[in-house]
């Protein structure tokens, strides 16, 4: 028979998975403070819920059997009996998860009372008012809880008991309201169930389990879930617990209580509490709860003795804890220890004070961070205390808040810029012709794409918020106007304001207050720790010398991946690159990618100069060429207008738009481009390479440039590639091996397959795990997360967008067999990533398992990368296949 219910006695902080968060805390606490510290009770398996959900909301075999054991054990260990006339047994029924889901699941408190066990409290504490009063939030909890009465109708009860009796708070109702109410709550009872308020203890208990249980299911839970990626199947656990009254006078209370300032993280326990209350009235915000500093006053002893058990626990859980207590009578009872959830910056400010306080190694407190949690201290946010009313929603792209007027273009962006305006960039998607508003705007919003889409991408290497997707609204670029569907729409116009939170993906139209980053000597700090630990190494993603400096400040320790392509967009660029895809001969392009030469000469040499001595890959020109040209049906309604006013570049543009509707595709993401544009047109990377090599020449300090083929299938297109580059380098008078390397991108199923084949034409690999995304699943990079990925997870197909995290057993499998045949091949091929899943901490952890050299990612994320490739290595010191 399965044991599906453990007496505290029983329990331990490593059954977690079985117990719930509570009730290994509950049981652990037993252990470590003493039974005398922590109430008695049992804990009721997370097993036991996941068998119920199964089996049709029954109960396992056996179960009620279990409990109806344990409550015996709790009756003889506490000397009272359920439902007793004299001196009742109370109890709580709690839920508990393994990872804590704060006020989303059910709990009922003084279960046992009924009409004759609340004379036996009456008698045993002496105390009527207190009795009725327990009895009456006892049927009210049960009726919501279990029979899903609207909290309301008590709500309303109560207040009508006051006005009725001229008074305004709860504890002003006497002994008579009190007993009327407790009528009146089981009259709503009865008229809203048809059943009578239930008198036996048993039945009342049985109720609660089940209602614990079913809450797991519930809206709240199923969405809170969601966005912490807790799995739906793990379940709830059910604690039942003697309860201890903090409600019984002034000698008692209720409070949370933190081992350190859960804001600040400053080495001072925190927390609120309230006299003579039950824990739910500190949390629910009815009465303003006290500083724990106050109880000093107040119980001195009780304030002496709860600061013990803080720093007892935190030494034990060697974390800082969060927890519930409560003060019977001057005898305190501790109900709850956790870790303590805390933003970046405390978790920051612990791991150091940790580990001087020998409280932990480095790696100890390291391994207390989350990494997820940094980028708040290097953007700043909204306000985490504003109350807002949100506008739309879409994806989280790129972290940070940001606020201004709403401009729909890139040269607006750039107009206000100049002017000194703060504005928002809204557009439905970008392409590289707005990246000079990306750099203008203090923020972005797109109502397409995803987080791999060109927004995401550019705004995360720039730093700047971003939220994308947000297919709530609808942009109308020709009427400057943005029509919001939904609960709070609207219509804005160009020069509204608006604030978005790219860490959230939120967007309003209020004016949130924004906190500022705050970087200081504790995270620098750490990151060291984290520099001193990891063997994976961490690079960046950046195509401008401001990009590059400010990433090698936040540790980059070197380029990953430059995309030429962005160098071409800059206004002194594109007429010339337009002419080059213009020529319609061979020699007629050489002449426009002469012009293009020295500009992108300057381009690396400003690059190298901000990554002297440090390793810059260079990618060759990627994208399809009309990326570079005017988009076609606008293209086309400009030639027809133009057609009709008979207008003087009607000529030009006729051209124009032949050349376009030429290379212009159907799948240009699966088209023209990578290089397969170096094997048609030669000369454009034959440029590029001189560009590079005269860069690395005329460099004071040489860099170690890396060239980069992007979007190899074949062995035999690295080949050709190699053989161009090596040629170039000849005429250059440089060394391949020895004054720079060539290597190339693994983004395509077909290149982790042969990958020996094209490792014996590549001094690198750099897996480009966006494009291998999108064409191993066939996703479109661009679309997916705004389409069809949250319906994906709702429906439990993914848990999460394969472009945030690594989908690990298919595209991690090609980058695994990837890496290992290449490196079967050529031993000492170097090995990294360069797709947005560099920047992802559990991504990260991934590609030091697989044995990558580094990960590349955008600037404002290397700190991330560096504490998550630590960790990475303090879990996985030898990599491994998990
Ligand atoms: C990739 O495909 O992962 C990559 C890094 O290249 P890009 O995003 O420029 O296509
Ligand atoms: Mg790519």
């Amino acid at each position: 028979m399965s044991r599906w219910v453990y007496d505290f006695a029983d329990g331990s902080k490593d059954m977690r998975e079985l117990l719930g968060g509570k009730g290994s805390g509950m049981a652990e606490m037993t252990r470590v403070l003493g039974a005398e510290r922590v109430p008695a009770g049992f804990t009721i398996t997370t097993e036991a819920c996941v068998q119920y959900m199964r089996n049709d909301r029954t109960e396992p075999d056996g179960m009620a059997d279990q409990v109806a054991e344990a409550i015996t054990r709790l009756e003889e260990h506490s000397g009272k009996r359920l439902g007793d006339t004299e001196d009742p047994l109370l109890v709580s029924v709690r839920s508990g998860a393994r990872e804590s889901m704060p006020g989303m699941l059910d709990t009922v408190l003084n279960l046992g009372l009924s009409d004759e066990s609340v004379q036996g409290l009456v008698r045993t504490t002496g105390n009527e008012r207190f009795a009725w009063d327990s009895y009456r939030r006892f049927v009210q909890m049960f009726g919501n809880v279990s029979r899903g009465i609207a909290g309301e109708r008590f709500e309303d009860a109560i207040k009508a008991a006051k006005s009725q009796r001229d008074v305004t708070e709860d504890t002003d109702l006497d002994v008579d309201a009190l007993k009327e109410l407790t009528q009146t709550f089981k009259d709503i009872y009865r008229e809203e169930t048809g059943d009578d308020f239930p008198q036996d203890p048993s039945e009342q208990l049985r109720l609660s389990i089940r209602a614990v249980f079913d809450s797991w299911a519930g809206e709240r839970a199923i969405a809170y879930r969601r966005l912490n990626r807790i799995p739906d199947d793990w379940g709830t656990a059910v604690n039942v617990q003697q309860m201890v009254f903090g409600n019984k006078g002034d000698t008692s209370g209720s409070g949370v209580a933190f081992s350190r300032d859960e804001v600040t993280g400053a080495p001072e326990p925190s927390g609120d509490f309230l006299p003579n209350a039950q824990g739910e009235d500190v949390v629910s915000g009815v009465r303003t709860p006290r500083d724990i500093a106050e109880i000093r006053d107040w119980l001195p002893e009780v304030h002496a003795e709860l600061l013990e058990i803080l720093g007892t626990l935190e030494r034990h859980y060697r974390n800082m804890q969060d927890t519930e207590f409560t003060v019977e009578e001057g005898r305190l009872y501790m109900l709850q220890t956790r870790n303590a959830k805390r933003p970046a910056q405390a978790a920051v400010r612990f791991a150091v004070d940790a580990v001087k306080e020998q409280l932990l190694s480095r790696e100890e407190a390291l391994a207390t961070i989350d990494p997820s949690t940094l980028d708040a201290l290097l953007h700043p946010t909204f306000d985490p205390q504003a109350d807002f009313n949100v506008l739309a929603t879409g994806v989280a792209a790129s972290p940070g808040a940001a606020k201004g007027a709403v401009v729909f273009s890139a040269a607006d962006a750039v107009a206000a810029a100049d002017e000194g305006r703060d504005v928002i960039l809204v557009r439905p998607f970008t392409d590289a012709e707005d990246v000079a508003g990306f750099h203008a705007a203090k923020g972005i919003l797109t109502s397409e794409g995803g987080k791999a889409s060109h927004a995401a991408l550019v705004a995360r290497g720039m730093g700047r918020p971003a939220v994308v997707g947000a297919d709530a609204i609808v942009i109308d670029l020709a009427a400057k106007t943005i029509t919001v569907n939904g609960a709070n729409g609207g219509v804005l116009h160009e020069g509204d304001q608006i604030a978005i939170d790219g860490t959230k993906g939120c967007v309003t139209v209020d004016d949130v207050p924004l906190v500022e980053a705050h970087v200081d000597e504790n995270f620098d700090q750490v990151l060291t720790w984290a520099d001193e630990i990891r063997t994976l190494g961490v690079r960046t993603n950046a195509d401008t010398p401001e990009d590059a400096r400010r990433a090698r400040q936040l540790g980059a320790e070197g380029i990953g991946l430059c995309r030429t392509e962005h160098m071409f967009m800059a206004e002194d660029r594109q007429p010339k690159m337009r002419a080059m895809i213009m020529a319609n001969t061979r020699e007629a392009r050489k002449e426009a990618l002469a012009e293009l030469l020295p500009l992108q000469q300057e381009d690396f040499e400003g690059l190298f100069e901000a990554m002297a001595g440090l390793p810059v890959t260079v990618r060759l020109l990627d994208p399809p060429l009309h990326e570079f040209l005017p988009n076609l049906p606008d293209l086309a309604a400009h030639v027809e207008r133009a057609r009709i006013e008979v207008s003087d570049d009607l000529d030009d543009l006729e051209i124009l738009l032949e050349r376009v509707q030429e290379i212009s595709e159907e799948n240009p993401m699966l088209g023209t481009r990578g290089c397969r544009l170096g094997i048609l047109y030669p000369e454009i990377y034959e440029m590029q390479v001189h560009a590079i090599l005269r860069a690395a020449k005329a460099a004071e300090e040489p860099p170690h440039p890396e060239i980069m083929i992007p979007l190899v299938n074949y062995e035999h297109e690295i080949e050709l590639m190699r053989e161009l580059v090596v040629g170039v380098g000849d005429q250059e008078g440089l060394t391949v091996g020895e004054d720079y390397t060539v290597g190339t991108m693994i983004e395509l199923p077909r290149a982790c397959f042969v990958a020996d084949r094209i490792a014996a034409f590549a001094d690198f690999f750099s897996f480009g795990t966006n494009d291998l995304t999108q064409t191993a699943l066939g996703f479109s990079r661009d679309d997916v997360e705004s389409k069809f990925v949250p319906t994906y997870m709702e429906r439990k197909i993914i848990d999460r967008s394969p472009f945030e995290t690594i989908d690990k057993p298919g595209v991690g499998w090609l980058v695994r067999l990837g890496a290992w045949v290449g490196r079967e091949a050529h031993p000492g091929l170097k090995l990294g990533i360069c797709g947005e899943h560099g920047g992802d901490p559990e991504s990260i952890e991934f590609f030091h398992m697989a044995g990558l050299d580094y990960v590349s990612c955008s600037p404002f994320r290397v700190p991330i990368a560096r504490i998550a490739a630590a960790q990475a290595q303090i879990t996985h010191p030898h990599g491994g296949w998990e």
